[in-house]
């Protein structure tokens, strides 16, 4: 019997999580609480290893015509170029940046997932739940104020920064905010240096501020206003952005209308455990951080990839092994907390306030990413090509020992070989009987040939080579392969 899901939180997350379960035949409810879907761009980043995951749903070309591509990142400081990162150097089939508006994204992954028979039930909020052993009960409020019971497997909280689930379950959001106003924007520009495939920025005295080149003559621009005080942050005016952007930025740039604004103070929190019995919390309600590295949306819906298939396993009825699902916690809260770490360490960078403390900064910046190795590891962090799970309770045991085994796992990991489309069988989704040979309670290390070698059922191998996901997880030369009597 397959268990059945609730998602709560119809974002990118939740829509991608239920995408996925749906395509491992895995039933889900999709509710959201809001009455109609937000028209501001928010997240404006989809990075490589995101687009590598969503092209397993069949979403590339759709995301790819919507979006622009941004192939390289410039640094600038005092009028001089102090770093630039190439992304079309990184080992991925989609070595850029795509820039695309969150509304868009969301379009698009719900188009799809309409397309299994499943659409976000919007007006339905979660007001309780109660959870044993077995399942959830919860309480669902529509919007004209009638009351539904109903009892699911599991229930999965994408339900954003302010999470009821998290509430309710009392789990503590640790972190801090930032002392920082900041603010952005999207804008009608004319007069960039920079091509439609760059983005850009400064670091000015001032502070930082950043152009992402969304359409011809559209930009993204997010800048850091100064200390915050007991008031709320106001967005600047048309005429107030245009005088910071003149400010800090190249000069000629020309804004003429303003599309949407917003000011902001950056909180840097995380739950400590991403399970809590039969919930799990994915997105922004289990961590967030700064949007400087644009990486907030990605690392939700990477982290619903990972959660889904490890749920579609145990739904299906194909594995019952605890540490499977314990896994999901295991291996992406370090990537949140890399994120938080990363985001926020730039964040400080770009806004150091004194100014000999800012030439250092700058001489540093500029001779550490004159060297290639440290543009190398910051194009592949930017595009969370490098994400990887090392130290997960599912890897098996590597050959190497001594440091030997760490380099040779660090590196490798991050490594791993992209198969193309063509290269992966045809079928999407999971089907029970075939994978009614896994047991992940008995696992072994195998070579991918080997695994074709003794039969393993193609989706099999989907799941474990097409996704880059699961090849987190490889070792050496070998995948880590969950194959049962
Ligand atoms: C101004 C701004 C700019 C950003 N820029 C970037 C960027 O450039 N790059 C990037 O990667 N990220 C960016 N982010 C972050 C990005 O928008 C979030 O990381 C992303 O939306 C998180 O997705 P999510 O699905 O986890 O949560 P959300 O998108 O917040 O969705 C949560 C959903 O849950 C619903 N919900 C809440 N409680 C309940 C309940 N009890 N019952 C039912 N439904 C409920 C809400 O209505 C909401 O629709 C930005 C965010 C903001 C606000």
């Amino acid at each position: 019997m397959t268990d059945a899901v609730l998602i709560v939180g119809a974002g990118p997350v939740g829509l991608t999580l239920a995408l996925e379960l749906s395509r491992y035949k895995v039933p889900v409810r999709l509710i959201d609480k809001m009455a109609m879907r937000s028209d501001k761009s928010r997240a404006v980043a989809l990075w490589s290893r995101s687009l590598e995951l969503l092209e397993r749903a069949g979403l590339s070309d759709e995301l790819l015509n919507a979006g622009n591509k941004v192939r390289a990142a410039n640094m600038l400081a005092q009028g001089r170029h102090i770093a630039r990162l190439d992304f079309s150097d990184v080992e991925t089939p989609y070595p850029y940046a795509l820039m695309i508006p969150q509304y868009d994204t969301e379009a698009i992954l719900e188009r799809q997932l309409t397309s299994f028979g499943i659409s976000a039930e919007l007006g339905v909020e979660l007001v309780h739940f109660v959870q044993d052993s077995y399942g959830v009960a919860t309480t669902l409020r529509r919007s004209d104020g009638t009351d539904e019971t109903s009892r699911f497997s599991w229930v999965i909280g994408c339900d954003g920064a302010h999470s009821t689930i998290r509430h309710k379950l009392g789990l503590p959001f640790v972190g801090d905010t930032m002392p920082i106003d900041w603010t952005l924007g999207d804008f009608h520009m004319n007069g960039s240096p920079f091509g439609l495939e760059e983005l850009a920025t400064y670091w000015h005295q001032d502070g930082f501020i950043v152009f992402f080149p969304m359409a011809p003559g559209r930009y993204r621009i997010i800048a850091s206003l100064g200390p915050s005080t007991n008031q709320e942050p106001i967005p600047p005016s048309l005429k107030e952005f245009q005088e910071i952007v003149d400010k800090r930025g190249p000069g000629g740039l020309v804004l003429s209308d303003s599309l949407w604004t917003t000011a902001f103070r950056i909180n840097e929190r995380q739950v400590a455990n991403y399970r809590s019995g039969r919930i799990f919390l994915a997105g922004d309600s289990a961590h967030v951080h700064s949007p400087a590295g644009g990486q907030g949306m990605n690392t939700g819906i990477q982290a619903a990839v990972n959660l889904a298939w490890k749920l579609a396993l145990v739904c299906r009825g194909i594995s019952d092994a605890p540490e499977l699902l314990d896994s999901y916690s295991s291996e992406r809260r370090p990537v949140g907390a890399a994120v938080i770490r990363s985001a926020g360490r730039l964040s400080n960078l770009a806004t150091i306030r004194n100014s000999s403390a800012q030439q250092v900064r700058n001489a540093m910046f500029h001779v550490i990413m004159g060297l290639k190795p440290m543009r190398q590891v910051m194009e592949e962090s930017m595009t969370e090509i490098s994400v990887g799970y090392p130290k997960s309770p599912l890897n098996g045991v590597s050959k190497m020992r001594g440091p030997l085994e760490r380099i040779r796992r660090a590196t490798d990991t991050p490594k791993a070989s992209y198969l193309k489309r063509s290269d992966t069988p045809e079928v999407p989704e999971l089907d029970a009987p075939d994978l009614a040979t896994l047991n992940v309670q008995r696992r072994r290390v195998l070579p991918r040939r080997e695994l074709r070698a003794e039969g393993v059922p193609l989706c099999v191998l989907e799941l474990q080579v097409c996704c880059r996901e699961f090849l987190a997880h490889r070792l050496l030369d070998h995948f880590v392969a969950f194959i049962g009597a």
